[in-house]
């Protein structure tokens, strides 16, 4: 192979501030397109200099995620898009081309809705914007839809900004941004701010938090959500000295979060907040309740690395969810040294049970506990229903609540679903009290009646 060719540069200092290589061959590893941001295989121009702009200053919980080496990388066809172009979604006036928005805030494309993370051609006078996905797209491929996007009104707006707030889709697979609430990367529907002096974004889910919250380990006091320059605490005050979320002990760097009204300086990150809303109840393995860490709140404690170790196995539980007491100082579970219950028959649903890592019903983001009806964490562990094919969902914490039999245990623990099931219903009190002493899970004490009351409700619905 020519190495000229395979070193040909491309100088092209409006697109970029480096000369690009021409690479020729494809590679295995996933790669983004840096102005398209579709996916990228065989030849293309590559910045060997730089990672991509976002890697660089973009916020610490993202880069958790990122891949170091990430590169800046060009189709072909996107290395030689054209400075200025006439669209048929916009006749009337050119659109010049910019490696970004160039005002401050978010715009969404006039065509698809999406917040573009690649480069961008703009209308400045009319301020009409398209990503280059959908310029490239001729007037009957996406001529029907450009109504559709023109500022979707979301109707919303957050007690912690004061201006009304816009849908927009946020669809890179990589560059994401992070929400104003929760700090956490988003990924699909956005609810933005137009206004070009503010720079404020937040997922769906975190535009429903309450104003305010009772968290059951801090019982009796009221958590408040504050912002990071509400008149109680100045910026400086954060800049000073932030501080710790009560849950994750990660750093509060958080514009927005709950504080308890009574106790100073008790704060809780948002997302922990609403994540530890419900105890899993009276287990064997520890005297208190314990609380639910999923995977996001450990997120917004990377950036400080405490450890949190298993009391049962001694090994470290960062990195996935894991159960934590929030009365003793230092008290982990990994979900099978609980441990969880793999396969349970509870009373609120007519089959037994499965326990999923996370499930994701549809692309809605907006995921609800059949048992409680309250929000559920697609990211969140949860109780499935096998024979229902996923219609019947519900959060640990409810679905353990009111536990009949226990069909096997995460830590490999089997019981034989067959033997259970012969049990004559009349000893069903008498099985149900041996099941309690040994899974401590179920605190009901109906009596027989009650209960079968409440089996023959359950067959019916
Ligand atoms: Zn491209
Ligand atoms: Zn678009
Ligand atoms: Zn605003
Ligand atoms: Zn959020
Ligand atoms: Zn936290
Ligand atoms: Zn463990
Ligand atoms: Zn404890
Ligand atoms: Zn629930």
């Amino acid at each position: 192979m020519n190495i000229n060719t395979q070193q040909q540069l491309l100088i092209d200092p409006i697109i970029h501030e480096h000369p690009l290589r021409f690479h020729e061959e494809a590679t295995e590893k996933l790669k983004f397109c840096s102005a398209c941001r579709l996916e990228l295989r065989g030849a293309s121009y590559i910045c060997t200099k730089c990672p991509d702009r976002y890697t660089q200053n973009y916020d610490r919980y993202v880069q958790y995620h990122l891949d170091p080496e990430r590169k800046f990388y060009l189709h072909e066809k996107c290395a030689k898009l054209p400075y200025e172009i006439q669209h048929p979604s916009h006749s009337s006036h050119p659109l010049n081309l910019y490696t970004k928005y160039p005002y401050k805030g978010f715009k969404i494309c006039d065509e698809c809705g999406d917040i573009p993370r690649g480069f961008i051609y703009l209308c400045e006078e009319c301020n009409f914007m398209l990503d280059v996905k959908c310029a490239a797209q001729t007037a009957q491929e996406n001529g029907v839809s450009s109504m559709q996007h023109k500022g979707i009104e979301s109707s919303r707006h957050h007690f912690g900004h004061e201006h009304d707030l816009l849908i927009g889709h946020c669809s890179d697979p990589i560059n994401q941004v992070g929400c104003n609430i929760c700090e956490l990367p988003i990924s699909g529907q956005a609810h933005f701010c137009p206004g070009s002096s503010c720079h404020y974004i937040v997922h769906e889910s975190c535009l429903r938090l309450p104003e305010k919250m009772q968290v059951p380990f801090h019982a009796g006091h009221m958590m408040v959500m504050r912002s990071k320059d509400s008149q109680k605490y100045p910026n400086y005050f954060f800049r000073m000295s932030p501080p710790r979320c009560y849950a994750c002990h990660g750093f509060f760097s958080s514009i927005v979060g709950y504080e308890c009204e009574e106790c100073p300086l008790y704060f809780l990150h948002s997302t922990c907040a609403n994540s530890l809303r419900r105890p899993l109840m009276k287990l064997e393995s520890h005297e208190h309740n314990l609380y639910y860490l999923g995977t996001d709140c450990q997120l917004l404690s990377a950036n400080y690395n405490f450890p949190f170790n298993c009391s049962k196995c001694r090994k470290n539980c960062r990195g996935q969810p894991f159960y934590r007491c929030m009365e003793c100082n230092d008290i982990n579970f990994h979900l099978e040294c609980v441990p969880l219950l793999h396969i349970v028959k509870s009373r609120h649903h007519i089959h037994p049970l499965t326990l999923k890592d996370s499930f994701i019903e549809d692309d809605s983001g907006e995921y609800y506990c059949d048992i409680c009806e309250e929000e559920r964490f697609a990211k969140d562990h949860v109780y499935y229903c096998e024979e229902c094919k996923g219609l019947f969902l519900a959060h640990i914490e409810c679905a353990l609540a009111k536990v009949e039999y226990v069909v096997s245990y995460l830590d490999g623990q089997e019981r034989e679903e067959s033997r259970i099931e012969s049990e004559p219903s009349s000893s069903d009190n008498e099985y149900d009290s041996s099941v309690n002493s040994e899974s401590s899970y179920d605190d009901d004490e109906q009596s027989v009646q009650d209960k079968e009351e409440e089996d023959s409700s359950a067959q019916e619905s």
